[in-house]
């Protein structure tokens, strides 16, 4: 038994979702049990030391903001610091997983474990998947070496900087790419395939309580037949930065390549990234756009709003 506490913070999501008939996995609304009744649903949670919880938000994680991520990062920096706290993990929505996972990873830094889990049916389903994945992410922030944000779904843990959802539908939704899983959660037990990963990332220099406007940092796609127009409308909105999901190894049509080159000599910074799912761009010397450092489009996006924000 261990006797320092994990705190569960819930946002919402799937996880937290409810549907008419035990038998609909996707006509479900998201978001609608508390976070204090679904722990309370699960048996011998707290088996295995204190648990406190947290309602943070009660949200769809599609519909994600920046007011939740300044909320949800303030209570990560409180827990973090707490003596008799030993780790932390969300319950969040799977759509927007990764993300918030990114934006966690860079601004909080976590010395210890930050396990944000999810599921892919609602809580009202004849199986559901949410308690088993809540089980894992508690297994996760109980382990011992266990640091940083990482992401527990289908008993596989995910590092911050390589999870994707990769499936709209199957419980096992989410992939580290050619990363590779840090490793898999078996009836309690952690059985890790790599180090744990050591963090890479700049940690971003942002008073996140302070932050009153975030920067507008768009991601645009390349692919045929694309051309400069979106860039122009926004160029015209007033745009801070942009991403591009360029294609394979970060290569754009040329006629939005032109408008991009514009948009950054008017000093807007332009981030490419690759559309690809696995992988990430090589640069080359003289490349006229910088590259993502292997972040996905939305990460990147993460990545270039904290460093305008710094
Ligand atoms: N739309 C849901 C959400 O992201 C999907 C899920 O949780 O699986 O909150």
């Amino acid at each position: 038994m261990n006797f320092k506490k994990i705190v569960i913070l819930g946002t919402g999501g799937t996880i937290a979702g409810r549907a008419s008939s035990a038998f609909d996995n996707v006509g479900y609304a998201a978001a609608q049990v508390g976070i204090a009744q679904l722990l309370a649903d699960i048996p011998s949670l707290a088996e295995g030391g204190p648990i406190i919880s947290e309602q943070i938000a009660q949200l769809d994680s599609k519909d994600m903001s920046f007011a939740v991520w300044q909320q949800l990062a303030q209570r990560v920096n409180y827990f973090l610091a707490c003596d008799d706290v030993q780790g932390i993990v969300i319950t969040h929505g799977t759509d927007t997983l990764e993300e918030t996972a990114y934006f966690l990873q860079a601004m909080c830094r976590p010395d210890k474990p930050v396990v944000i889990t999810c599921a892919m049916r609602p809580a009202t389903a004849l199986v559901p998947d949410g308690p088993q994945n809540v089980l894992d992410a508690l297994a996760v922030a109980r382990h011992a070496g266990a640091s940083g944000v990482v992401a527990v779904c289908a008993g596989t843990i995910h590092g911050a900087v390589d999870v994707q959802k990769v499936h709209p539908y199957k419980l096992d939704a989410f992939s580290s790419g050619d990363a590779g899983p840090i490793g898999y959660v078996e009836e309690g037990r952690l059985r890790l395939v790599r180090n744990w990963p050591v963090a890479q990332e700049q940690r971003a220099h942002v008073a996140i309580e302070k932050v009153a406007k975030w920067p507008r940092v768009e991601i645009i796609m390349s692919y045929a037949g694309a051309s400069g127009a979106i860039v122009q409308a926004l160029l015209d909105q007033g745009v801070d930065g942009l991403v591009v999901a360029a294609t394979g190894n970060g290569t754009v049509h040329q006629d939005l390549q032109h408008a991009l080159l514009k948009a950054q000599a008017a000093g807007v910074r332009v981030v490419r990234s690759t559309r690809c799912v696995n992988g990430r761009v090589l640069p080359v010397p003289g490349d006229a756009i910088a590259d993502s450092n292997g972040l996905s489009p939305v990460k990147a996006r993460v990545a270039l709003m904290l460093e305008l924000l710094a």
